[in-house]
C-alpha cells in the first residue's frame, strides 16, 4: 500500500531513502484515499495527533473539535496534493428551540440569497477575489504547451486555488445555512430548474454560486433541528406576481430591479420574489398526519460504498 510507505517514511518509521508521495492514479480524478475503522485501532491522542496503525503519529491542524470519539477515519489526498483527516463521529440529532419567523428564499444572480424578510446576501467579496485568481489561472494553463513541465506546474497551481475557492464556499454556505436554520421555524427555496438555466449564458454564475450544495445543507440543518425544510415548484411567476394583491404584472427584464404594482406597492424585485416563495411554501406544506404503519420491506437506506482507494 503506497499510503503505508509513504506514512511510514514521513514519521520516521521506514528507513532508507524517504519514499514520494502516491502519485495521482487517475488523470480525471486525482484524489485518493484510505479509509480506518475502529477495528483498526486508530486514535486521537492527548496531544492532538492522529495515530494511524503501521503508520505512526501524525500531526494534526484541527477544524474543530471531535464532538464524540470518532468511528472510522478517512485519509484523503486531494487533487491540490494537500492530505485531510475526515471523521465519522455519530453526533444525536438536537433539535433546536421553536421559534416564530419563517423565511423564503430568493437565490439570485445579483445577491448570492435574497430573503423575504428585506435581508440580502452578497456572496462574500473574498470569495469573488479568490474566483477571479482561479480564472486567471485557467487561463494562463490554457496556453502552456501540452506535456510541458510548465503545464504541470500550472494544473497544480489551478488545482491549489479551485481547492480555495471550493473550502470558502463550503464554509460561507455552512455558516449561513447554519445561522438562517437557527432563526427561522421554517425555510422555503425555489425548487432550481438549474437545468433549464444552465443552457442560458447565465449558465457559469449558477454553477459557480453553489446552490445546490447550500439548499442540501438548509435541507439536512433543518431535518437535523426540528425544523420545517421544503422546495417551492417554479411553475408560478415568482418575480412578477405582486405579493401583496396577487396581480401578475408585465415581464420584467434581468435589469429591473424594482417595480410599482397598479395595488400602490412599490416592490423590490428579489425580496418580492422571496415573499412568493414563502406564501407559496406555506400553502403546499404537508399537513402533520400521525405515523401509519405500512408493512413491507423498510427502505434500504442509501449507504455510499466508501472509496477505499489503494487500500488493498
Ligand atoms: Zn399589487
Amino acid at each position: 500500500m503506497a499510503y503505508r510507505n509513504f506514512f511510514a517514511s514521513v514519521s520516521g518509521k521506514r528507513r532508507g531513502r524517504r519514499v514520494a508521495p502516491p502519485r495521482f492514479r487517475s488523470r480525471k480524478d486525482n484524489r485518493q484515499a484510505v479509509r480506518f475503522t475502529a477495528n483498526a485501532r486508530f486514535r486521537v491522542l492527548d496531544n492532538g495527533r492522529l495515530r494511524l496503525p503501521k503508520i505512526g503519529d501524525l500531526r494534526v491542524r484541527w477544524s474543530r473539535e471531535l464532538p464524540a470519539p470518532p468511528s472510522s477515519v478517512t485519509i484523503v489526498r486531494d487533487a491540490a496534493g494537500r492530505y485531510f483527516a475526515s471523521f465519522v463521529v455519530q453526533a444525536p440529532d438536537a433539535s433546536l428551540p421553536a421559534v416564530e419567523p419563517e423565511v423564503g428564499i430568493d437565490l439570485g444572480l445579483t445577491h448570492f440569497a435574497v430573503l423575504s424578510d428585506g435581508t440580502k446576501i452578497a456572496a462574500p467579496k473574498f470569495l469573488r477575489r479568490a474566483a477571479r485568481k482561479l480564472r486567471r489561472l485557467q487561463q494562463a494553463l490554457s496556453r502552456k504547451q501540452r506535456g510541458s513541465q510548465n503545464r504541470r506546474k500550472a494544473v497544480v497551481k489551478v488545482a491549489r486555488a479551485h481547492a480555495r475557492v471550493a473550502d470558502t464556499r463550503r464554509d460561507f454556505h455552512h455558516k449561513l445555512s447554519t445561522r438562517i436554520i437557527r432563526d427561522n421555524q421554517a425555510v422555503f427555496v425555489e425548487d432550481l430548474a438549474v437545468a433549464g438555466l444552465a443552457r442560458t449564458r447565465l449558465a457559469k454564475s449558477v454553477y459557480d454560486a453553489g446552490w445546490t450544495s447550500f439548499t442540501a445543507m438548509l435541507g439536512y440543518k433543518a431535518a437535523r433541528h426540528g425544523r420545517v425544510f421544503g422546495r417551492v415548484d417554479r411553475w408560478f411567476p415568482s418575480t412578477r406576481r405582486c405579493s401583496t394583491c396577487g396581480v401578475i404584472g408585465e415581464k420584467l427584464s434581468l435589469n429591473v430591479r424594482s417595480w410599482t404594482c397598479p395595488c400602490g406597492t412599490v416592490h423590490d424585485r428579489d425580496v418580492n420574489a422571496a415573499v412568493n416563495i414563502l406564501a407559496a411554501g406555506r400553502a403546499d406544506r404537508p399537513t402533520p398526519v400521525e405515523p401509519v404503519s405500512v408493512s413491507g420491506r423498510p427502505e434500504q437506506s442509501a449507504a455510499k460504498q466508501e472509496p477505499t482507494g489503494s487500500a488493498a
